[in-house]
């Protein structure tokens, strides 16, 4: 079968542990459902993996039989920018988090980059890119294979433009490209208004970093408040006041014919991932029938 567009929750969607449900029962539920990504959260980590190893295989297993794509978001205590004990942690907390998604075979450990803090924009820059070559270097060494996948990010004062994140992929072999729409929406203070607003950032993914990687992207989802700094709070699909609009972005996978991983990031989780599935599913019906007529 081609390579299709996953879609999925950032975490266990909460009416899943009301159910009584397990971690190593989501992927059958999420199967299920007709969903086939889950990013399994490790936000809260510090710097030792917080999950067995038996525990973590137990997961991978399951993703693996119910042929779900899993990823892994790793800990929110990452600044690779900043003084040198903090950098030293953050590098701890990466390699940690790698750790554990190597044991449950998940394909990309998405992460926040760091904070320009009092530094110059492009010194903190250029400390975050030789800090993360250094943690390369590292996963290398230990034979972890996990990619690693720095995020966009929605706040002015986080290191995570898109053209920051673009660099960080062209130097650094091996990574994967993670795009949190509604995090550039948000830095963008309402940037992503129209299909062309999305279109203008494939194309430059795909001039800098060529098709497959526009094809294969990891995206985050969701609806997003912002004020004058950027990312303020995330909202569900339904609350229409808040953008970006995913049918814009539909359009987009469709025309440059995408197959990213979707993580739905909205307070509803696993309902809105089944309802941008839907749109998709809907724009690329109509776009077939076009073609035919
Ligand atoms: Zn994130």
């Amino acid at each position: 079968m081609a390579e299709h567009t996953r879609f999925g929750p950032a975490g266990v969607p909460p009416m899943f542990r009301f159910m009584g449900a397990t971690t190593f029962d989501v992927p059958k539920l999420l199967r299920e459902e007709g969903l086939d990504a889950f990013e399994y959260e490790a936000v809260q980590w510090g710097q030792k993996p917080q999950i067995k190893r038996e525990h973590a295989q137990k997961l991978g297993e399951e993703t693996k039989k119910n042929d779900v794509k899993l990823s892994m978001h790793g800990s929110y205590y990452i600044n690779l920018a900043g003084k040198k004990d903090v950098v030293e942690a953050s590098k701890r907390r990466l390699i940690a988090c790698a750790t554990a998604a190597d044991w449950m075979g998940a394909y990309v450990l998405v992460f926040h980059t760091g904070f320009y803090g009092l530094f110059e924009k492009d010194f903190a820059f250029k400390t975050c890119l030789e800090t993360l070559k250094e943690v390369k270097a590292e996963m290398q060494s230990l034979g972890l294979r996990v990619k690693l996948g720095p995020e966009t990010m929605g706040r002015k004062f986080q290191v995570g433009s898109i053209d920051e994140i673009l660099t960080l992929n062209e130097q650094i072999e091996g990574t994967q490209l993670v795009i949190d729409w509604g995090h550039l929406h948000a830095r963008g203070l309402g940037a992503l208004k129209k299909a062309e607003d999305f279109r203008v950032i494939a194309e430059k993914v795909e001039q800098r970093l060529g098709t497959e990687a526009l094809k294969s992207m990891h995206c985050h989802f969701s609806a997003i408040e912002f004020n004058n700094q950027g990312e303020k709070e995330h909202h569900t699909l339904d609350e229409k006041r808040y953008g970006p609009d995913f049918l814009l972005l539909a359009e987009v996978i469709a025309d440059f014919q995408m197959h990213p991983t979707m993580i739905c990031e909205t307070p509803n989780l696993d309902v809105d991932a089944r309802k941008m599935q839907a749109t998709l599913k809907e724009v690329l019906y109509r776009k077939a029938q076009k073609v035919e007529s």
